[in-house]
């Protein structure tokens, strides 16, 4: 059990959300998952543990969870939500154009020139969205080849 899906679960106590088994399931797959799954994959995963669990619930939980804040959902123009637990501490997204991955960073320089740009626009920063798009720089065409033996 990791620390957040006692967060998830929290959560969800708190805010009166009926844990069921399936649900539980889907919660600790969405907390153990580093790689922002959509709900395909989320589904794949909580099938795999429990093959009771129907895409439609996973869509309905997902819905549930994020409509009463507990996970985020993200948009990274390939026509998929992808879903995290609401961070701790905030981060932005690098996306790699070519197999979709999604880097997580944090950079102070930008966070504090986010909020100098608001102030002069006359406003107190409350929360932003940054995504950085990129392709590998060493990236080549054709397949990766490891060390052949
Ligand atoms: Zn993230």
């Amino acid at each position: 059990m990791t620390e957040k899906l006692t967060a998830i679960e929290e959560a969800c106590v708190t805010l009166g959300l009926r844990m069921t088994d399936q649900r539980r399931v889907i919660a600790r797959v969405i907390a153990e998952a580093q790689d922002h799954p959509d709900v395909e994959e989320l589904h794949r995963r909580a099938a795999a543990v429990d093959d009771r669990i129907s895409i439609s619930t996973v869509y309905r939980t997902v819905k549930l969870f994020e409509d009463a804040g507990i996970i985020e959902r993200h948009d990274f123009r390939d026509g998929r939500s992808r879903y995290e637990p609401v961070p701790d501490e905030h981060h932005d997204h690098l996306i790699d154009l070519r197999s979709g991955q999604v880097v997580e960073f944090r950079s102070e320089e930008i966070e504090q020139l986010q909020e100098e740009i608001a102030r002069r626009l006359g406003f107190r920063l409350v929360g932003h969205r940054l995504e950085l798009y990129g392709v590998p720089l060493d990236a080549k065409t054709g397949s990766r080849t490891g060390s052949k033996s």
